[in-house]
């Protein structure tokens, strides 16, 4: 044997998709992964194999809670040519149920850069506009590395890489907190957001293949 196969090696993972270590949290064939803010079982549907979430069935959230993780999810967009901006198609995938990598229809569809598709929302404009057109399935995948808090000071201030459709938008970017505020650095839920206000569009969402590989 050689001195580099007596090195300790790589853990194998067989690709998949979805790889052999993810956790499952969407296959297609059920919704036991998922609830509501309040712990009850996600109003979602399943059709074709995709999960669909409706305007007024609220924000779901993934049962299992993770710190740093790979993230991949596919989602198709509603075709609301009626709507501009921040109301078409808007939903979001919220890290630790509260990171928004936004989803929206940037599909011709302009608004403010860092709420547009791939953005993360408030912080971080996409690098570029890799958009597919409503109604065609799309990709996210996602590297978040968690946020630490030590003694109530930013120990790490945490990050997201984000793959939109196998394209580039979010390079290691840095996320921004609240001067003064330290209240995160555990495990947290994946969250889907339901975009819903007084008189917000009817927006209907189609997810599917959600995992994730956790990165402790
Ligand atoms: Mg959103």
């Amino acid at each position: 044997m050689s001195a580099a196969q007596s090195e300790p090696q790589p853990a194998v993972v067989d690709p998949g998709p979805p790889p052999s270590d993810a956790v499952t949290l969407f296959d297609g064939k059920d919704l036991s992964a998922w609830v509501t803010a309040d712990g009850k079982p996600a109003g979602c549907s399943i059709e074709n194999g995709a999960m669909v979430c409706t305007t007024g069935v609220g924000n779901i959230y993934s049962k299992a809670k993770f710190h740093s993780a790979q993230i991949h999810l596919e989602f198709a967009i509603p075709y609301m040519p009626d709507e501009h901006s921040q109301t078409r198609g808007n939903s979001g995938v919220f890290l630790h149920a509260r990171y928004e990598i936004q989803l929206l229809d940037s599909y011709q569809n302009p608004t403010y850069p860092t709420g547009a598709l791939g953005a993360l929302y408030g912080q971080s404009a996409p690098l570029v506009n890799a958009a597919r057109p409503p109604q065609a399935w799309q990709t996210y995948d996602i590297i978040f590395n968690a946020p630490k808090c030590d003694d109530s000071a930013v120990a790490d201030p945490g990050s997201v890489t984000v793959l939109l459709n196998g394209v580039l938008v979010q390079n290691h970017t840095i996320i921004r907190h609240e001067p003064g505020s330290c209240d995160f650095g555990g495990d947290g839920p994946l969250m889907l957001q339901d975009h819903n206000f007084e008189g917000a569009p009817v927006t209907v969402m189609r997810f599917r293949n959600i995992w994730y590989r956790p990165l402790d």
